[in-house]
């Protein structure tokens, strides 16, 4: 499995195992493949979609309750803890298929980590989230979880791109991530 999980929160297993089940599945692979560019890379959609598909990354989910009760923010992914996901506690109560979404979002992060450590080769952090690799790809996978026709996926894309929702935050300071101040004062204590 690429991507484990081992609390006890029911729609997370539910969310992990869509997850694994696209990050397996030929057809996600070949909708990245069949996009012209993201931004924030220099990547194309074709050689990311292969990183991704190649990768031996095995990562953990992990969960998190931020400090800042009313944090926007739906999950994180830190170089420090190259082998975690971790998603907010208090956003878990949402559609799986919009938290599997997070799920591959942080794992695409995970994976650009894991193939060079010392650059971002396809993040967000050009000033804008939209068509980048981790959302665009998160969004993919939750469309294909939803059952929506794939045929359609550059409308439906396009949709999402008008939702402002935050996957996670980063900052960039040069080519290393920096996180914003709710994300940076997480308790490790009450990470399970
Ligand atoms: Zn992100």
């Amino acid at each position: 499995m690429k991507i484990n999980y081992r609390g006890n929160y029911e729609q997370v297993k539910t969310a992990v195992e869509d997850a694994n089940e696209i990050l397996y599945s030929k057809e996600f692979y070949e909708i990245i493949k069949q996009l012209k560019s993201f931004k924030c890379t220099k990547k194309t959609p074709f050689e990311i979609s292969e990183i991704i598909e190649k990768t031996d990354l095995e990562v953990e989910v992990k969960t998190y309750k931020p400090k800042w009760r009313y944090s926007r923010v739906l999950g994180y992914f830190v170089r420090s803890k190259p082998r975690n996901l971790f998603l907010n506690k208090r956003k878990l109560y949402r559609n799986t298929s919009s938290i599997t979404n997070t799920i591959i979002h942080e794992y695409v992060h995970a994976v650009d980590n894991h193939y060079d450590n010392t650059v971002i080769d396809f993040g967000h952090n050009c000033g804008t989230f939209k068509n980048t690799a981790p959302y665009t790809i998160g969004n993919i996978a939750e469309v294909m979880i939803d059952g929506n026709n794939i045929e359609k996926i550059d409308s439906r894309l396009e949709e999402f791109q008008n939702l402002e929702t935050i996957h996670c935050l980063t900052n960039t300071t040069g080519n290393s991530i920096t996180y914003l101040e709710e994300d940076l004062l997480i308790e490790d204590s009450r990470i399970d």
